[in-house]
């Protein structure tokens, strides 16, 4: 009965052209895969997907780090932080991210995730408590949502990027603890949220900004710090959660915020206290990593994922101008996450699998993950990718315009 009750649902997602599937990445991180597709075939192919923005999973220095973490620790962490997982690299991360955020979040405090699926439901269920009402952004990650659906507080969801509709809920709410909950960077639009606006809504109805980083740390801001970096935001009033698996080029994550916020995270996040603390390895080379982010690497890669960025930009809007009866639009973003909207479902994965046969991996995003009829490619830059990728990922999208 169940296995029927599940096939007649994995039918209709068939259906609708929109059945997931996994590919095995047999050797290589990004840009450059060996990917065994559908067919059983493994090959190389140029990935557009990664979230690696600064390539340091491949760093030798990241590498070399990993190895010699393990050598001093072992694998995995063995228990929950508050049992034994925590290691001096778990400690020397979190001290060091404290120090980052010193100068945006007075008394800033990190602490660490596994992951920042786990990271994001900790916060916004531990302090959205049934005093709190959350105000959440519509576009928000799916770990955010997540999170609003274990949290006991009320939830409202304001239009994207919209502080006036923000501003008018604040107003007409008489919770005693308010939570605006929003990404920084939207993950399938590549925008950066308004954040100054989302701040000062924040101070004017004495409510907490809640900011998921997961896209920004290490890309945006001068010195990779992120989004507030980007803005120069400064108040007691951010908590922060950053993810260490994409620019950072490892696994983890974060929450920094006044120490009292993260003195309660300790107390009350369930999945920090009853999950295995991440392996130590992975902490002793995010130290490695968090270094080069912020220091000349770091720096140089930022400015190339610039320069990528407007290259690619420029050669699509060409490409739209010699084409003017093609319905494909480019996000308007400033960051690496450039998606190019193509409207249906089918369409969007004929265009990918066709790259696909030209090398190169560019993932097409379909509802629910995106909204009906805004299916899109979602090309994402990496600071290790070529100019002459660039140019091939452009020539292809010529061809199959
Ligand atoms: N927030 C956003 C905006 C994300 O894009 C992601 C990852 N896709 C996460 C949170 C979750 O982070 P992690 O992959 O570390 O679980």
């Amino acid at each position: 009965m169940l296995l029927d009750h599940l096939q007649a649902k994995l039918d209709a997602i068939r259906a609708q052209d929109l059945t997931r599937f996994t590919r095995i990445a047999e050797t290589g991180t990004a840009p450059r895969q060996t990917v065994r597709g559908a067919d059983g075939v493994a090959r190389e192919l140029t990935m557009f997907c990664s979230n690696d923005y600064l390539g340091l999973a491949a760093h030798p220095a990241v590498t070399a780090a990993l190895v010699e973490g393990a050598q001093v620790y072992g694998g995995g962490s063995g228990a929950s932080p508050l049992v034994s997982g925590h290691s001096r690299a778990h400690h020397d991360v979190e001290a060091l991210l404290g120090r980052w955020f010193e100068p945006h979040i007075p008394e800033a405090r990190a602490i660490g995730f596994c992951t920042g699926y786990m990271a994001n439901l900790a916060v916004v269920a531990a302090l959205g408590d049934a005093d709190a009402e959350i105000f959440s952004e519509t576009l928000n990650h799916a770990s955010l949502i997540d999170g609003t659906r274990l949290a006991k507080a009320k939830v409202s969801r304001y239009a994207h990027c919209d502080v006036e509709d923000l501003r008018a809920r604040l107003a007409a709410s008489t919770a005693r603890i308010k939570l605006i909950v929003t990404d920084a960077v939207f993950s399938m639009d590549g925008d950066i949220a308004p954040l100054p606006a989302l701040l000062q809504a924040a101070e004017d109805f004495d409510a907490w900004l809640i900011v998921d980083d997961a896209h920004g740390l290490g890309v945006l801001g001068e010195t990779g710090v992120g989004t507030l970096e980007h803005f120069r935001l400064r108040s007691e009033r951010l908590i922060l959660m950053g993810t260490l698996g994409k620019a950072a080029g490892l696994a983890g994550a974060f929450v920094v915020a006044h120490r009292t916020i993260t003195d309660y995270l300790l107390q009350a996040a369930r999945n920090y206290i009853f999950s295995t603390a991440s392996p130590p390895a992975v902490e002793h080379a995010l130290l490695t990593s968090l270094a080069l982010i912020r220091g000349e690497v770091g720096a140089q890669r930022r400015a190339s994922l610039r320069a990528l960025q407007a290259r690619l930009r420029a050669g699509i809007g060409a490409l739209l101008d010699r084409h003017p009866t093609l319905t494909w639009k480019l996000a308007d973003s400033q960051t690496p996450i450039q998606p190019l909207i193509v409207g249906g479902n089918a369409e969007v994965m004929a265009l990918a699998a066709a790259l696909e046969r030209e090398g190169l991996r560019v993932p097409g995003i379909r509802p629910p993950t995106v909204p009906k009829g805004e299916a899109r490619l979602r090309i994402t830059l990496c600071a290790t990718h070529t100019e002459a990728d660039v140019d091939r990922l452009l020539a292809a999208l010529e061809a199959c315009a």
